[in-house]
């Protein structure tokens, strides 16, 4: 079965965990630090925060901005449920918007001005499927409306303009993500004091960690804010210093597969949509087209299940999900809907090879002619 996302976990990865067990020294130690300066590296700022997971960066960073109840944050319906659930953690409340269109499936600039009201606080750009927004337009609209600009860079790992919109942006170290932890994410922020609020949100609010009472012997802690335990540990630290080294030749190659995806389809599926077809820097996590209108996408995925292929669906809209649709009945978004109706994934990661998306087009051609 040729599969949508792997991860790669080699050796080099055992190697890192037996170090730390060897080293008897299991959370929040030096890997972590080593781990959150490397990865800052990328976003060329001084530091990051490492924690248990995106979701936990997401709410951290909605804490640390103080927003909560009667606030607004626009957020796309076109996202991971997580995205907006981290609105309602904090007390606030998500306010959906379309996208552009099926070609450009990111947050419109046009419908995010048309939902602001005088309680819209903040707005989460989501770089779907590794494509990055317009940056200086999102940068003036956020100026302009005096709202807080964050990014959920889950899909956006290791571009460096990635986590450089607004003021602060949160990455995914999940499994099928374009490096993995298997479980972490890191925050990345270029404002020092909000980097230093978060790094004590994520431990309970305690004013220094273990780590650090070691080193100094008569330092001792108080409780100065409800923190969380969203720490990030030792074994992951160190199965994130391993990845990071190879991410660009990772997204390298994901790069060089989604240009092949591209020239296949447009030859041997020409009815088929393959979104991002301007030129925009992308982290190329997965592979999203969309389906002839008329096309039954049931029957496509069972064909491509035939054939030894793995699709999945990013994503059921937000505001359809159970939760949010008792909670928010009334909300449509036409473009998002239609684009979440027709979209399939198909198989994206270094591990994939030339012949692999060959085999991958042609039964998809043939699905659809079907
Ligand atoms: C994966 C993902 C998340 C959640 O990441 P976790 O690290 O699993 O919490 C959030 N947003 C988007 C867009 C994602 O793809």
């Amino acid at each position: 079965m040729l599969l949508v996302a792997e991860p790669i976990l080699g050796p080099e990865e055992k190697a890192a965990l037996t170090d730390v067990i060897d080293s008897g020294w299991i959370t929040m130690g030096e890997r972590v630090q080593l781990f959150e300066r490397a990865f800052a590296d990328i976003h060329r700022t001084e530091d990051s925060v490492a924690v248990s997971s995106c979701t936990a960066g997401l709410h951290l960073i909605m804490l640390a901005l103080g927003l909560g109840e009667g606030d607004e944050v626009l957020v796309p319906g076109l996202t991971f449920v997580a995205t907006a659930n981290c609105v309602l953690y904090v007390g606030a409340t998500p306010v959906f918007v379309d996208i552009e269109s099926d070609h450009v499936p990111l947050m419109s600039l046009e419908d995010a001005e048309a939902k602001c009201t005088s309680r819209t606080k903040a707005v989460v750009l989501v770089h779907y499927a590794g494509y990055l927004p317009d940056r200086e337009k999102w940068r003036e609209f956020a100026e302009r409306r005096g709202l807080m600009l964050i990014e959920d860079a889950a899909h956006a790992t290791g571009l460096p303009e990635a986590g450089t919109y607004g003021v602060a942006a949160a990455f995914s170290f999940y499994g099928n993500k374009n490096m993995t932890t298997a479980e972490g994410g890191a925050v990345v922020t270029g404002d020092d004091a909000l980097r230093a609020r978060i790094r004590q949100l994520r431990g309970h609010g305690l004013t220094s960690g273990t780590f650090q009472r070691v080193s100094n012997p008569t330092l001792t802690y108080d409780v100065t804010m409800l923190g969380y335990n969203y720490r990030m540990d030792e074994l992951r630290a160190a199965l994130g210093l391993v990845q990071l080294r190879h991410l660009d030749v990772w997204n390298a190659r994901r790069k060089g597969l989604t240009a092949l995806y591209r020239k296949m389809l447009g030859e041997y599926a020409p009815d088929v949509v393959v979104p991002f077809d301007d030129e925009r820097s992308s982290a190329y996590h997965i592979m999203p087209v969309v389906l002839p209108d008329k096309t039954n996408r049931q029957d496509v995925i069972l064909g491509l299940r035939q054939d030894g292929i793995q699709t999945t669906i990013h994503y059921p809209p937000v505001h359809h999900l159970a939760i949010y649709k008792e909670r928010y009945p009334s909300v449509r978004l036409p473009k998002t809907e239609d684009y979440t109706r027709r979209e399939l994934t198909l198989p994206l990661h270094p591990r994939l090879e030339e012949a692999h998306v060959e085999r991958i087009v042609q039964s998809l051609a043939d699905s659809v002619r079907r």
